[in-house]
């Protein structure tokens, strides 16, 4: 039996409903107009995001700016262009025996939808959900994390202004406020955080078998070949692990490689960390900090416990939210750095001896959101693919796969399901409805005899 407590929120979940009944979103014009207000509320106040961003994470402009505003600007602009074409009808090749018969799948909305974004890219993980949803044709219900408290204020209260405030909500809440909110009916949920928020989303929605995409997290593993080229392969994966000071889903969490590739990797880390950092970190206004003090002190707790050898950075600051980025050499498998998502600028290095070792200790753990792999012999690479699952896959670099046009984006097993981006939003929030109209001609009756 379907379960709805009634609760704080019930009454703004029913009055959201009512508009979505009331059929207003269904016009593709309506969305078009909705999706734009979306753009001109974030080119008007893209200096109160980046400010509210700085506050929460003391982001960086440049790093804030590439990989929040950009990211959702380009997601808008091919939604806008692309709404009408993403929602029209699949026809269906006529089939011989039906030849006078029409089938099709109509696009649905699915109706009211419910989103939960998360506090490493607050605005971008809210926005970038709901802006496919909105081009599908449902009303919308955001609730930011609590923990980006700046970001997820600044949306309560720009939304309302720029969208039409019957169809699209925000929500601010905490843990508690967002169970109560679970506990409501939605046609959809979409949520983005760690994989104990996704069972816990997913134990709500099975109460009311409401359907979910969960983008959630884990350790994403970074394979370093002997072939690889040791410049770029520094240069790319220290980018995607200290950018936002290793506070990304996608980051790599660890490398796996031989002796002698790590020696060639630290060699030429060395010199980039260098060349992009200084010798002072710490005052290098460049670098983000971390979300809280639970946060920091997790992760000093990890360099503290470590049995691995700290090789680049290591410095700590808790009253400054601050974790130096790392390098840790000669991590075992039991190691503290292993057992959860490091989630921080921390990257241990464990040694495995070939391509086959490496598949073999990734296959042993949680399915993970990316997988990394830097080899010239794209035999190395072939392998480790074929070898191998992931929520995605890139190749001599990271994280770039996120934000390729064309392609989803999503988890598999622990790290989450459903996937979403550019065309793929639009079907993650699309009810895929069958339609066959039969003709009332005497040659479809026969032809339906002779089937
Ligand atoms: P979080 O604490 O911000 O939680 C995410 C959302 O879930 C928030 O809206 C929060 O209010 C809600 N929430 C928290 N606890 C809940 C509960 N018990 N019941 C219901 N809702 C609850 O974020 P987090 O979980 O710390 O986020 C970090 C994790 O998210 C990492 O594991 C990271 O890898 C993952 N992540 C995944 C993606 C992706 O796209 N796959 C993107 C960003 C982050």
């Amino acid at each position: 039996m379907s379960s709805v407590a009634k609760n704080a929120y019930t009454e703004m979940v029913s009055s959201v409903r009512k508009a979505y009944n009331s059929g207003k979103t269904r016009p593709i014009s309506f969305r078009v107009q909705q999706l734009k207000n979306m753009e001109t509320m974030i080119r008007e106040n893209s200096n109160e995001i980046l400010d509210a961003l700085a506050k929460d994470l003391r982001k960086p402009k440049l790093e804030a700016t590439l990989y929040e505003l950009e990211i959702i600007l380009n997601e808008l602009k091919g939604l806008i262009k692309n709404c009408k074409k993403h929602a029209e009808p699949d026809k269906l090749p006529v089939n011989l025996l039906a030849i006078l018969d029409t089938a099709y799948i109509r696009k649905e909305p699915y109706g009211v939808v419910l989103v939960l974004g998360a506090w490493n890219y607050p605005v971008l993980l809210s926005l970038q959900p709901a802006m496919g949803a909105i081009c599908a044709g449902n009303c919308v219900v955001i609730k930011p994390s609590e923990l980006a408290s700046h970001s997820a204020k600044l949306m309560a209260h720009l939304i309302p202004k720029y969208l039409d405030s019957d169809c699209y909500k925000v929500v601010l809440a905490e843990v508690e406020g967002t169970k109560d909110l679970l506990k409501n009916k939605w046609d959809y949920i979409f949520c983005t955080g760690g994989t104990n928020v996704g069972r816990a989303v997913m134990q709500a929605a099975a109460s009311n078998l409401t359907p979910v995409t969960l983008e959630l997290g884990g350790k994403s593993p970074c394979y370093v070949d002997e072939s690889a080229d040791f410049d770029l392969a520094a240069k790319r994966i220290l980018w995607g692990k200290f950018a936002n000071l290793g506070q990304t889903c996608i980051a790599p969490d660890y490398v796996l490689c031989s002796k002698n590739a790590e020696k060639a990797f630290l060699n030429m880390a060395n010199v980039v960390l260098k060349e992009w950092y200084g010798d002072d970190l710490k005052t290098n206004t460049d670098i983000p900090r971390i979300v809280n003090a639970r946060h920091c002190k997790r992760l000093k707790a990890l360099l503290e416990t470590t049995r691995g050898k700290i090789v680049f950075g290591g410095d700590t600051d808790e009253k400054d939210l601050w974790i130096e980025p790392t390098i840790v050499v000669d991590v075992e498998e039991d190691d503290p750095l292993m057992q959860e998502e490091i989630f921080g600028p921390i990257l241990p290095i464990i040694t495995v001896n070939s391509v086959d070792e490496a598949i073999e200790f990734i296959n042993k753990r949680p399915r993970p959101l990316a997988l990394y792999s830097f080899a010239k012999n794209e035999k190395m690479n072939d392998r480790l693919i074929e070898n191998t699952t992931s929520g995605g896959v890139c190749v001599n670099d990271t994280m770039w796969h996120m934000a390729w046009n064309g392609l989803p984006f999503g988890g598999i097993g622990d790290s989450g399901m459903g996937n979403y981006h550019g065309k793929f939003s639009f079907d993650a929030f699309s009810h895929h409805r069958s339609v066959l109209n039969r003709s009332f001609s005497m040659l479809s009756e026969k032809l339906g005899e002779a089937r």
